[in-house]
C-alpha cells in the first residue's frame, strides 16, 4: 500500500541527492525554465525531479502536466523515473510521451469535432504512396530511391516546407539530395495529393498527426479552450532535437502561456539532417526574457580523464552552437587516461580492439558494459568478425548484423544464382563478384542519398571481404567462396542480451557504458567525406565534430580511440587520423598489432596513369585512380554497350554476365589492339577472350579507323 509521506520527507527525497544547480532548476517557480546541460550532467534526472516537485508541492495536478521527448525509449525512461518518484502524490500518472504519441492521442479525441464524418487512418508506411508519386513524376522506384524520396518528404514536412518551397529551401541549406530538386518537389506534391484523394478516409502520415493537431488547436477556439484547460505545464527533454513542426505543436499547446521547462545540449545536435534544430533552445531566453536559465556543468557520468578529452574535442567547435558550450567538470574518481591507437589497416584495428575487449571481460568488466562505436553501419563487419574469432558475444544495435543486411543477402543470392547458371565461369574472382554486385548498387562513385550510400558502403565492404578471401586462397572459385561466406555468416553469434554493443554514434545517443571503443576515426570517415565536400569549416563538418563529442561522452571509465591507415591489409596507407584529433591525440600511437597473416593481401595494383597504388574497388576495376583523368572514347563505349545488349539477348543472360560496366569502361579507355592487351583488363579471362575477344577487338579497330 502506498503511504503518503510528510511534505518535508518527500522534499528531502526529491532534493537530497541533487547538486545546487540541479536543485535550482527543480525549485524554479512555474514559468519558463531552460536547463542548458552538457552530456552526463543529469538532465533527465533534473527534469523528472522538477515534475515530481511541482506535483508534490501541489503547484500542479499530475493530469495537467505533459512531458514530451523524441524517442519511445526516452519517453519510457521518463515514465519509469516518474513512477519511481511517486510517493502517493500521483507523480507516476503524469503523461510522458513522444511528440507523435501525444499528438495522436489528442487528434483521436478532437478529430470528429474538427473534421466531421470522414475517418482518418494512420499509414503504417508511406512507401507505397511515395513509390506511386515517384512513378508519376517519372522517377525510378527502386527501394532505395523511394526511401530517399520519403526521407526528403519527411525532412520538408518536419521543417514546415511546402512542395513549392522545397527547391529554394534545399538550395538555401545546401542539402544533399537524391534527385533534381524540382523532381523531388513534384513527388512531394503528388504524394500529398494521392493521400487525400482516397474516398471516405483521410490517410495521415506521422508528420500529418502533428500538423493536424496544431491546426485543430490553432483554428478552433473551442478545441483550444478545452485543451488548454486540461494541460497547463509542459516539459521537453532533449530540446535541441526539436523540429520546426514539433515547435509549432508546442506553441499551439502553449497558446501564449509560458509554463514550459526545456532541457537540452546544443553540442549534442546530431540529427540536423532530419530537420531538428537547436535554434529554439538557443533562442529560449530571447523568446522568454524572464526565463530562469540554469547551466549544469558537473558531469556525473565520466571520469575526469574522459571529461577532459570531451572538453578538448568540443573546444574547437565553431558556429552558433559552439557559443553554448559548457566546460564540463568530472565528478567521478580518476580513472585511466583515454588511449589513442593507430593501425596499419582495419583488420589489425579490429583484431586489437577484440583483444582489448577480451582482456576487459577477463578482468571483470561485464560484456554489456562495453561498446564499439563507429560512424556508419557498414563498419560493423570487421568487428563482428574479430569478436566472433575472439569468442566474444555481441549485439549490433540500431542496425542488423552485416550478413543480415538486405543488400548483403541479395548479393549472396545473386552470387549463388550466377554460380548455378554458369558453373564454369572463369576470370579473376574479385572481378566476377564486382560484376555481380554492380547491378545491386556497387557503382564506381558513391551514390547520392543517405540510404543508397549506406547500401553502397555495405557492398564495398563485401567486395573487400572477397578480396581478402581470394588473397588467402588463390585457387578459390565462386562456389567455394560462397560456402566460405555462408560459414562466416552462420558462425556469428545470434543476438544475446549480455553481449558487447556494436552501434553507430547516432544510435548511441543518450546511452552510457563503462568501456567505449571509438573506432575508424580516420579523416574521411569522421568527418565523413560527404560532409567534407561542403568545405572544411562547413556546418556538416561541425555536426561530425559533435558526433565525436557524443561518442566520447558515452564512456564512464575506459575510452579507446583508434583508426587505421589503410582499409585492407597490404593496401596503400594513405589515410590520416581524424582532423578532430589534431593537437589532441599524442604524436605517435602507431601500433602494428597482431595483423592476421591469413588476411594479408598481395601488392595492390597500380594506376595506369599516375602509377599510384590502387585501393578502392572502383579504382581497381577501372585500373586508374578515380580522380585521374578518364581518357575514355565515349562513342566506343556506346557501341560496346549496344553490342553487349545484343549479345546478352542472344545468350539470354543479364548484360553484366557478358561484361561489367567497368570492364567496358576499361576497354574504351585502354583501347586494346591484341589478345594480350585484352586479358590484361580486369574481368577478361581466357574464356571471355575466346567468347568475345574477336568482337571487342573488331569494335576497337573499327573506331580507330573512323
Ligand atoms: P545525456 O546528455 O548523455 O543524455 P544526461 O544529462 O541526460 O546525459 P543523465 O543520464 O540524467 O544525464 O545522468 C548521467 C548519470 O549521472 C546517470 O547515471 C545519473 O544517475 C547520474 N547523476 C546525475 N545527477 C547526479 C547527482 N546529482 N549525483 C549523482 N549522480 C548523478
Ligand atoms: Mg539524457
Amino acid at each position: 500500500m502506498m503511504v503518503a509521506m510528510s511534505p518535508t520527507a518527500s522534499r528531502d527525497l526529491l532534493l537530497g541527492d541533487l547538486d545546487e544547480e540541479q536543485r535550482e532548476a527543480v525549485l524554479a517557480p512555474r514559468g519558463p525554465v531552460c536547463v542548458l546541460a552538457g552530456a552526463g550532467t543529469g538532465k533527465t534526472r533534473t527534469i523528472t525531479r522538477r515534475i515530481a516537485y511541482l506535483v508534490t508541492a501541489g503547484h500542479v495536478a499530475p493530469s495537467q502536466v505533459l512531458a514530451v521527448t523524441f524517442t519511445q525509449r526516452a519517453a519510457g525512461e521518463m515514465r519509469a523515473r516518474l513512477r519511481a518518484l511517486d510517493d502517493g502524490t500521483g507523480t507516476g500518472a503524469v503523461q510522458a510521451q513522444t511528440f507523435h504519441a501525444a499528438a495522436r492521442r489528442q487528434l483521436s479525441y478532437f478529430w470528429p469535432r474538427v473534421v466531421g464524418n470522414t475517418d482518418w487512418q494512420l499509414m503504417d508506411s508511406k512507401f507505397a504512396v511515395v513509390a506511386q508519386a515517384a512513378n508519376r513524376a517519372g522517377l525510378p522506384t527502386g527501394t532505395d530511391d523511394v526511401r530517399d524520396l520519403a526521407g526528403e518528404i519527411e525532412w520538408a514536412k518536419a521543417s514546415l516546407i511546402s512542395p513549392e518551397g522545397y527547391a529554394a529551401a534545399v538550395a538555401d541549406v545546401g542539402r544533399d539530395i537524391p534527385f533534381d530538386a524540382a523532381k523531388v518537389a513534384t513527388v512531394y506534391d503528388n504524394y500529398e495529393a494521392l493521400k487525400t484523394r482516397r474516398e471516405g478516409v483521410a490517410l495521415l502520415d506521422f508528420d500529418d498527426l502533428l500538423l493536424h493537431t496544431a491546426a485543430a488547436i490553432e483554428n478552433d477556439p473551442a478545441v483550444a479552450q478545452e485543451f488548454r484547460d486540461r494541460y497547463r505545464c509542459f516539459v521537453v527533454d532533449e530540446y535541441q532535437d526539436v523540429t520546426p513542426l514539433q515547435q509549432r505543436v508546442l506553441d499551439a499547446w502553449l497558446g501564449g502561456r509560458d509554463d514550459l521547462t526545456v532541457v537540452g545540449d546544443a553540442n549534442q545536435t546530431i540529427y540536423s539532417f532530419t530537420g531538428a534544430s537547436p535554434r529554439y533552445l538557443l533562442d529560449f531566453s530571447r523568446r522568454f526574457p524572464e526565463a530562469a536559465v540554469v547551466r549544469l556543468e558537473r558531469d556525473y557520468r565520466s571520469t575526469p580523464q574522459v571529461v577532459s578529452l570531451a572538453n578538448r574535442v568540443i573546444a574547437a567547435a565553431r558556429g552558433r552552437m559552439a557559443g553554448s558550450k559548457l566546460h564540463l567538470v568530472g565528478q567521478r574518481p580518476p580513472g585511466p587516461n583515454p588511449v589513442f591507437k593507430e593501425y596499419p589497416d582495419e583488420v589489425a584495428e579490429a583484431t586489437a580492439v577484440a583483444k582489448s575487449i577480451k582482456k576487459l571481460i577477463d578482468s571483470g568488466t561485464a560484456a554489456s558494459e562495453i561498446a564499439v562505436l563507429y560512424r556508419i553501419n557498414a563498419q560493423s563487419e570487421v568487428y563482428e568478425e574479430a569478436l566472433t574469432e575472439a569468442g566474444v558475444a555481441f549485439q549490433v544495435r540500431g542496425g542488423e548484423g552485416f550478413f543480415s543486411r538486405q543488400e548483403i543477402r541479395q548479393a549472396l543470392l545473386a552470387m549463388q544464382r550466377t554460380a548455378e547458371r554458369q558453373p564454369d565461369l572463369d576470370g579473376p574472382l574479385p572481378e566476377i563478384v564486382r560484376a555481380i554486385l554492380e547491378p545491386l548498387g556497387l557503382t564506381a562513385e558513391p551514390p547520392a542519398g543517405t540510404r543508397a550510400r549506406d547500401r553502397w558502403e555495405a557492398l564495398v565492404a563485401l567486395a573487400q571481404l572477397v578480396d581478402d578471401e581470394v588473397a588467402q586462397r588463390p585457387g578459390l572459385d565462386l562456389r567455394a567462396l560462397l560456402a566460405e561466406l555462408r560459414q562466416r555468416a552462420d558462425s556469428r553469434h545470434p543476438p544475446v542480451v549480455q553481449g558487447v554493443t556494436l552501434a553507430s554514434l547516432h544510435a548511441a545517443k543518450g546511452l552510457e557504458w563503462d568501456a567505449v571503443f571509438l573506432v575508424g576515426l580516420a579523416d574521411g570517415t569522421l568527418p565523413i567525406s560527404h560532409a567534407l565536400s561542403h568545405g572544411p569549416d562547413s556546418e556538416p563538418v561541425e555536426e561530425e565534430r559533435r558526433l565525436l563529442y557524443v561518442g566520447v561522452t558515452r564512456a564512464r571509465v575506459h575510452l579507446t580511440l583508434s583508426w587505421a591507415l589503410a582499409r585492407n591489409p597490404g593496401g596503400r596507407q594513405g589515410r590520416r587520423p581524424s582532423r578532430f584529433l589534431n593537437g589532441i591525440a599524442p604524436q605517435s600511437q602507431r601500433d602494428d598489432g597482431p595483423s592476421k597473416p591469413r588476411r594479408a593481401r598481395g601488392p595492390a595494383p597500380r594506376c595506369r596513369i599516375c602509377n599510384a597504388q590502387l585501393t578502392t574497388p572502383p579504382a581497381i576495376m577501372l585500373r586508374r585512380c578515380e580522380t585521374c583523368p578518364s581518357d575514355i572514347d565515349d562513342e566506343l563505349l556506346a557501341e560496346l554497350k549496344e553490342w553487349r545488349l545484343r549479345i546478352s539477348k542472344e545468350m539470354s543472360v543479364p548484360a553484366y554476365v557478358v561484361f561489367s560496366d567497368n570492364t567496358l569502361i576499361a576497354i574504351a579507355e585502354s583501347l586494346p589492339t591484341d589478345d594480350a592487351a585484352l586479358v590484361a583488363i580486369p574481368g577478361i579471362g581466357a574464356r571471355k577472350l575466346e567468347q568475345f575477344g574477336a568482337d571487342v577487338l573488331a569494335l576497337v579497330k573499327g573506331r580507330q579507323k573512323s
